[in-house]
Order: C-alpha cells, then sequence, then structure tokens
C-alpha cells in the first residue's frame, strides 16, 4: 500500500519562492572590496536571481549547461546559487585560490559554458582565459569601475530578462551544482550536487541539533561560496528567510570582527585558522567588540580543544563539524547530547572536539583490515559514509571508481575512531598518517595538543622516514608574536598527555606552515622538506 501523499519535487526553486515570498524586507549585507557595505533585501535578491535565471534561458542556456562563478562572498553570487539552477543550469563555483593551471583542467572537464566573474578577479582569469572556451564572461562591478572591453557586464546581462520568467519543469534528481575537490594530489575531482540533496542537506543544517540555522539569525559564512557551497549555509539561510552578511574578500579578524559586531551576527562557519585569528585578536583587544552571543560552525580541520575552550571564555560557542565537497558537505556535528549533560566539564570539552555524531540520514562506519570495526572509541580504521546528499561516484571519473565501496558506501580517506556513544573522531587522513613500529599515531591528536600551549600559533605533525621505526612523527611550529618556547618545553608539556612513543622526535619551528589552497596543512610539502630530517640530525652527532 502507498501513502497518499502527494510527489512533491525537492527543488531550490521552491526555496527560492519561499524566501521571495515570506522575507522579502529581511536584508542581506555584503562587504565590498572598498570595504563598503553593499545593501538589499531577499526582495531584491528574488527579483534579481530571477532575472539572471531568465536572462541566461534567453542566452540559449540548455538544461545541465554549466554556469561557472569566480566570486566572493556577497549578494550576486547568492543570486547566482539560486540563478543558475532555477534556470535549469548548473552551478559550478570556481575555487579562486587554485593554481591558474587547475582552473584550466576544471573549467575544461566541467565544460562550462558561461562564467559570473567579480571584476576584482579579472586578473586571474586572464591568467587562463586564453586556455579555456568560454561562451560568454559575464563581469560583476563590484568596484563601480567600467567593465573593460571585451567583458559583459552582468548588470546588463540581467536587464536582458523583461519580467516573464517561468521555471522548467525540474525534476529533482536533476544537477544544479558542481564542485571540484581541492585535494592535495592527483586530478582535481568533480562532485555533481543534486537538487534534491541540495534541498534535503538545508533541511538536516537547519535542524537545531545540527548548526540550528533559523529565522531569527544573522548568518555570516567565513566559508568561501566556492568550496563545497560555503557549506550550504547560503542555501539553508535562505530556505529560513535568515539575514544575510557576506564579507567579500576581506577575511581577516579585525574585519570578520568589525562586521560580526556592526550587523549582529549570531551564526558564522568557517575552518579554524580563522578562528585562532579570531582569539589572538579577542585577547589582544578583549573590550573593543560588543558580540551578539554567537554560534561558530567550525570544521575543514580539527577544531581544537583549545579553540572550543578560548571561544567560550568570549561567549562565542564552537560547534564542531566534520563533512567533505563529497558530502554536501555536512556529515557529522558533535553536540552533546542530554544524556552526556552531566559528565564532568572536561570530558564535555572531549566530546566538543570531537567531530561528533552522524546527522540524521547519513549513516557512518569504520572499516579496516579486520572489516567493520567496533564503536569502542579505539579501534581506528578508514571512515566511511552514506546518505542522500553523499556522492556516489565522480563527474567523468570512471578511474576514481575505488572511491566508492561495492556495498554502496563513499571511502573518505579519513581515519577515524567511533565512541560507543556513536561520536566519531578523525585521527587523520589516510595519507598523514605516522606508522611508528607498525602502530599508528595521531598526528591530528598531537598538532591540537600543541595548539593548547600558550606560546603556540599553529602546529603540524608529520611523518619523517626512519630506519628503525619506519616513520616518525616530526612537528613543525608556529609560535605567537612576541612568546618563546623551547623544543625541551614543548616535549615536556605534550608528555603529560601522550604515551612517549607517540611524542615527536624533533620540533622545527618555522614562520608559517605551508597550506592548501582551502587552507588546511599541506603536509606533503613539509614531508617532502623534511625527509632527510633524521639521517641529518644523525650526521650532526644528535
Ligand atoms: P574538503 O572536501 O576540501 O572540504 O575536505 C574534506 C576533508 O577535510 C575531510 O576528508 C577531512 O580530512 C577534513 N575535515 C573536514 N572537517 C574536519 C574536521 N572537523 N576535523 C578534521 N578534519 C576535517
Amino acid at each position: 500500500m502507498n501513502g497518499t501523499m502527494m510527489q512533491g519535487s525537492l527543488v531550490l526553486p521552491s526555496l527560492l519562492e519561499r524566501a521571495g515570498k515570506l522575507f522579502s524586507k529581511v536584508e542581506i549585507v555584503s562587504r565590498l572590496p572598498d570595504k563598503s557595505l553593499h545593501r538589499h533585501t531577499y526582495g531584491d535578491f528574488y527579483r534579481r536571481a530571477r532575472q539572471l535565471a531568465e536572462a541566461l534561458q534567453r542566452a540559449g542556456l540548455r538544461r545541465g549547461d554549466r554556469v561557472a562563478t569566480l566570486m566572493w562572498n556577497h549578494y550576486a553570487h547568492l543570486e547566482a546559487y539560486f540563478g543558475v539552477p532555477a534556470s535549469g543550469g548548473v552551478l559550478h563555483t570556481l575555487n579562486l585560490r587554485l593554481h591558474p593551471d587547475d582552473l584550466t583542467y576544471i573549467v575544461q572537464h566541467a565544460e562550462d559554458r558561461f562564467l559570473i566573474v567579480d571584476d576584482v578577479l579579472l586578473p586571474l582569469f586572464e591568467q587562463f582565459k586564453n586556455r579555456v572556451s568560454l561562451e560568454r564572461v559575464f563581469v560583476v562591478p563590484l568596484t563601480g569601475a567600467p567593465v573593460p572591453e571585451g567583458y559583459e557586464n552582468y548588470e546588463d546581462f540581467l536587464a536582458t530578462a523583461t519580467g516573464d520568467f517561468r521555471y522548467p519543469d525540474l525534476d529533482e534528481n536533476e544537477a544544479a551544482g558542481m564542485c571540484y575537490t581541492s585535494g592535495t594530489t592527483g586530478k582535481p575531482k568533480g562532485v555533481v550536487y543534486s537538487h534534491r540533496s541540495l534541498v534535503l542537506h538545508s533541511l538536516a543544517s537547519a535542524l537545531v541539533d545540527t548548526l540550528a540555522v533559523s529565522n531569527r539569525d544573522t548568518v555570516l559564512p567565513v566559508v568561501p561560496m566556492f568550496h563545497a557551497n560555503a557549506w550550504g549555509v547560503p542555501f539553508t539561510a535562505t530556505m529560513v528567510g535568515a539575514k544575510q552578511v557576506f564579507p567579500g574578500p576581506h577575511l581577516d579578524p579585525v574585519s570578520l570582527l568589525d562586521l560580526f559586531e556592526a550587523e549582529g551576527v549570531t551564526l558564522t562557519a568557517g575552518v579554524p585558522t580563522i578562528w585562532l585569528g579570531i582569539v589572538q585578536a579577542l585577547e589582544k583587544e578583549p573590550d573593543r567588540w560588543k558580540l551578539q552571543p554567537m554560534r561558530m560552525a567550525v570544521g575543514g580541520s580539527a577544531a581544537p580543544e583549545g579553540l572550543i575552550r578560548a571561544m567560550d571564555r568570549f561567549g562565542l560557542r564552537v560547534v564542531h563539524a566534520w563533512g567533505m565537497t563529497e558530502t554536501t558537505p555536512l556529515g557529522t556535528v558533535s553536540q552533546v547530547k542530554a544524556t552526556l549533560r552531566d559528565w564532568p566539564e572536561d570530558r564535555q570539552y572531549e566530546i566538543r572536539a570531537k567531530q561528533g555524531l552522524p546527522v540524521p540520514l547519513i549513516e557512518i562506519r569504520i572499516v579496516n583490515d579486520q572489516g567493520e570495526a567496533p564503536w569502542d572509541g579505539k579501534t581506528m580504521g578508514e571512515l566511511q559514509v552514506r546518505g542522500p546528499w553523499v556522492a556516489a561516484s565522480y563527474y567523468n571519473r570512471p578511474e576514481s571508481a575505488d572511491s566508492f565501496t561495492e556495498d554502496g558506501w563513499f571511502r573518505t580517506g579519513d581515519v577515524a575512531t567511533i565512541d560507543p556513544e556513536g561520536y566519531m573522531k578523525i585521527t587523520d587522513r589516510t595519507k598523514d598518517l605516522i606508522k611508528s613500529g607498525g602502530e599508528w599515531i595521531s598526528s591530528v591528536d598531537l598538532e591540537n595538543a600543541l595548539m593548547g600551549h600558550p606560546a603556540v600559533a599553529e602546529a603540524a605533525v608529520f611523518a619523517v622516514p626512519h630506519p628503525k621505526w619506519q616513520e616518525r612523527p616530526l612537528a613543525a611550529v608556529v609560535l605567537k608574536a612576541g612568546a618563546s618556547a623551547t623544543e625541551e618545553e614543548l616535549r615536556a608539556y605534550l608528555a603529560t598527555k601522550f604515551a612517549k612513543w607517540w611524542l615527536p622526535d624533533g620540533f622545527v619551528f618555522l614562520d608559517e606552515i605551508p597550506r592548501t589552497s582551502a587552507g588546511k596543512f599541506l603536509k606533503s610539502s613539509l614531508r617532502e622538506r623534511f625527509k632527510n630530517w633524521v639521517s641529518e640530525r644523525e650526521g650532526q652527532g644528535a
């Protein structure tokens, strides 16, 4: 027997329609390159997103055609988030931190037809423009300067719409968006999001036990809109009609804190590096900003426990989440269950520093050489996930089929444990694991602990080859400005928390840790640079 319910399609235009009809007066605020604020409303956004959809159709966009964006976080990018899928096209966000060679590969591989680009990013586009074949390029005049010869003005393009727009009859499984993973090895791989996956992901993200995004929030995604859809925040915030604030290209701690204060931000999202910078700014000038009680979704890399504690001291609550481009991205969120609320404070912090519980409709498991691992909080293995917003394949990449298991799970490449309460904890990336004498050492645990030391701004722990142990950990440390710590002090600090054989063989002090385009530690570069560290040290008679 079937249910007697309608077969409503889960498509993005229903979110856009709701936002336009119910929340037309709610504000959308964007910081422009010159730091001035651009303000408009959901009413303007609704009208302009539909204009974009109509203009694209008039320009000959066919169902499934890719429209690329090369843009910072701001109002026009939000228009593209909804206008492109509403036209039947596929929004393909390009990561502006990638090398022009990678961008060339990605635009060609995705067969992008049109591009919308910020005027301030034209110098980047011009580095690969002649290597790609885009039919039309629309420039968003963020600076107000005339659009250079040879390009079309985005505003003029919107003006080609007559207001007579009808949504195509979209199937919920049609492609709506696409994003390439910015992995540290191999060619970037494309993930294609369906309307259905984005709508379900928005619903799940808004839940009180996940990110709790509500109409009463003022939301500021620091995470770029070109990285895993800014974790879906713009879709979710639009669905609930929350005020949205976009930082444009200004992502330094002071600019962000100014914007949090001026616009009354209550929810934000970004990688730990951003928040480590914010904590330092707040510690330096604790009375400078009057902030609302804020929640900050932290993911992309592990949120160190020290960061969660430091934020709490300023009334800012870290919500630690894990996800990937392939998981749209929200997979797990670490909220303390009601049944654990009477656990001692230290244990609650320990839970909040884990990557968390799978969100509804997502399943997780740990698999190692012995098969599926028990949920004992100790046994490590590869984290595998499945659910309605988890990729089942990569776009046009049959050679990557081994990322998916025969029984329908996605192999994340992360190494994790799951405890008896169901909290998942990432211990490493498969390729970043340190295997010393056949035993695994978690680089993430060591670096998180190091980042809790008062003199340490950042730390990355990585494997160096060792003649006896195969591999040993080495720590690269960046000290806070004006702070000092010796190798012996740092080792003694770690010795209180870890078994002796886990302690790094050495500590190297650097000015900065190399990063990927997504702001994560680029450990492959550290491994390469220090690959002879053990033999060189022995050569020095150490
Ligand atoms: P991306 O697809 O660029 O978003 O990268 C996904 C990867 O980031 C995951 O496979 C993890 O290795 C890492 N990651 C994301 N969130 C976390 C987190 N909360 N803690 C540790 N690693 C994370």
